[in-house]
């Protein structure tokens, strides 16, 4: 059957509905997405008749969560095209840069770029690199001509988000890539945004390191992933002490067990890491090429009608991927998501943890709609006629 995105997907999601029963026009998906019933039915399952601790039990349940818990492991590396040995679940996206920035044994200057969302920002402050700054071009994608003219063999990283949490942008990772690896720097790429709205394939985009959280993947929160290439994470040391991450403890020394294990101290997100998987299944299911497709469509369809008010200002890209963000003359965005709330609809506004990228924007805040798999023009339709409503209001 042809795959199904929209409306006819909407069922899946026991959350697209108020409190009184009405549809939700939910577009606030970059934030954190909705859950289908597949991942809620998976992480039931996890929690109840299936649940058990993990690598330890001598007794049957808890050698098959463990069984499930290293499957779920394989799957978010098949997910974006990387082996089970590179991934290691994290607290999620934010966890995985924490990971990267502290633990990466050389840490000398980063660069980053105008768009970053704070956790790619504050980490590398936090453990002690010289920070760079690539600027965007004037239609807000990261401007990789300037990237090549900042880069210096000094540079060790370059983190930039794969697409803009603001303005929808898309990076070209291979050309990414390739700046860094002519200065010898390293590639991480914040996939945060990106892994659901597009095919992600770490091997060919070239990069060395992959973050991203599995709940706006439509999976639960508390969980996310670092990929890296192999041999970098077998140079990393741990960054946290506790069980599971050992090979032998003594009083006077410790030696680690292999990456990933060595950087997943404790008791892990058993259940998340389940519903992790799950939710891998289902959006592989529907195909990214078509959520892809799908987010374009509504992205096109929402700028075009924001476009023809001369009193909105569009940020980013018209090929912004799932987000679309702006400016009304005379409305705070927190106003609109206000009046917004009380037509069902639902957006982000703020600065969307990117404050540097509100300073270069020139405003305090932007009202952000992003769409998911479960988007569709009753939702589009729904915001335009909030945002009229709201500029009635303002006069
Ligand atoms: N990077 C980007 C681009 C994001 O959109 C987000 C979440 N808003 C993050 C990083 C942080 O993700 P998390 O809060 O799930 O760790």
């Amino acid at each position: 059957p042809p795959p199904r995105v929209g409306e006819e997907l909407k069922r899946d999601f026991p959350g697209l509905v108020t409190s009184s029963g009405k549809p939700w026009h939910y577009l606030d998906s970059a934030a954190t997405a909705q859950k289908p019933r597949a991942v809620i039915d998976a992480v039931t399952k996890a929690l109840g008749t299936d649940y058990a601790t993990v690598h330890r039990g001598v007794y049957s349940r808890s050698a098959e969560m463990t069984l499930a818990y290293e499957a779920a492991r394989r799957r978010v590396a098949e997910f974006i095209g990387g082996s089970e040995d590179e991934i290691v679940f994290t607290r999620g996206a934010t966890e995985a840069i924490n990971l990267l920035a502290y633990s990466y044994p050389d840490k000398r200057r980063v660069l980053l770029s105008q768009l970053e969302h704070h956790s790619n920002i504050v980490p590398w402050q936090l453990a002690g690199w010289q920070v760079d700054v690539c600027p965007l071009t004037d239609d807000g994608r990261i401007d990789l001509d300037a990237a090549a003219d900042i880069l210096t063999p000094d540079h060790a990283m370059v983190a930039f988000a794969h697409v803009s949490n603001v303005l929808g942008s898309v990076v070209d990772a291979r050309q990414a890539a390739e700046l860094a690896h002519n200065v010898g720097a390293k590639l991480l790429l914040d996939g945060c945004q990106a892994v659901p709205r597009l095919p992600v394939d770490v091997a060919a985009l070239g990069c060395d390191f992959y973050a991203f959280s599995a709940h706006k993947l439509y999976g639960p929160t508390g969980i996310g992933a670092l990929w890296g290439r192999r041999e970098l994470l077998a140079a990393m040391p741990p960054w946290q002490g506790g069980g599971s991450m050992i090979d032998r403890v003594t009083f006077e020394k410790t030696t680690f067990a292999p990456a990933p294990q060595r950087f997943e101290a404790g008791t892990p997100a058993i259940v998340e890491a389940i519903g992790f998987a799950a939710a891998c299944d289902y959006v592989a299911n529907i195909g990214l090429d078509v959520i892809h497709a799908h987010e374009a469509r509504l992205v096109a369809m929402t700028r075009e009608a924001l476009g023809r008010m001369n009193d909105v200002t569009l940020y980013g890209p018209d090929d912004s991927a799932g987000i679309v963000s702006f400016t009304i003359d005379g409305v705070h965005p927190h106003d609109l998501g206000t009046i917004l709330d009380e037509e069902d609809v639902a957006i982000r506004a703020g600065h969307h943890c990117a404050q540097p990228l509100m300073d270069v924007l020139g405003v305090p805040a932007t009202a952000r709609a992003s769409f998911g798999v479960y988007s569709d023009e009753d939702d589009v339709a729904a915001l335009l006629r909030g945002i009229e409503r709201t500029k009635r209001i303002f006069g």
